[in-house]
């Protein structure tokens, strides 16, 4: 997906986001969003936006709040991570290929994994007041390589 490809999605479900919680739409809102999809990383913190943030006058509540707004509307994926100190950072959300992923518990290696079936279950399926909009997958457990240093461990 090309950065504008993904600004263009993101924005349309940002849109239908607003419209349904009968926000208002702002120019700060929209050109933070088009800083988020330049952004060429898999992960990123509010730091990466700084810059871009100050250039365009933009205050850094406005940057908290839009971040928020975006993983509200399921834009971004917000992961909290400790590394001695909580770190906040965010993902896109809008891959497809995102849907669905396995991480290792032990090493945090993640990979990508698509399924139809499972796909086309999620999609067929009806709730109780409540509209889906998008999906994701996780599925935890130990990799291949963290499983063979478990066994080595416990053979000592
Ligand atoms: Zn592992």
């Amino acid at each position: 997906m090309t950065t504008v490809e993904r600004y263009e999605k993101a924005l349309a479900v940002l849109d239908e986001y607003i419209r349904e919680h009968n926000m208002r739409h702002t120019i700060e809102r929209e050109q933070l969003l088009k800083f988020v999809a330049e952004i060429n990383k898999p992960l990123f913190t509010i730091h990466d936006l700084d810059s871009k943030r100050q250039e365009a006058h933009i205050s850094l509540p406005t940057l908290y709040n839009s971040l928020e707004l975006f993983v509200s509307a399921r834009i971004l994926y917000k992961l909290e991570r400790t590394k001695g100190v909580i770190s906040e950072q965010y993902k896109w959300a809008l891959d497809a290929k995102d849907a669905m992923r396995i991480i290792c518990t032990r090493c945090g290696r993640e990979a990508h994994f698509t399924d139809k079936a499972i796909q086309q279950i999620v999609q067929n399926r009806k709730y109780a007041n409540f509209v889906p909009a998008h999906f994701s997958l996780t599925i935890y457990g130990v990799c291949k390589t963290c499983r063979r240093l478990l066994i080595r461990q416990n053979k000592k």
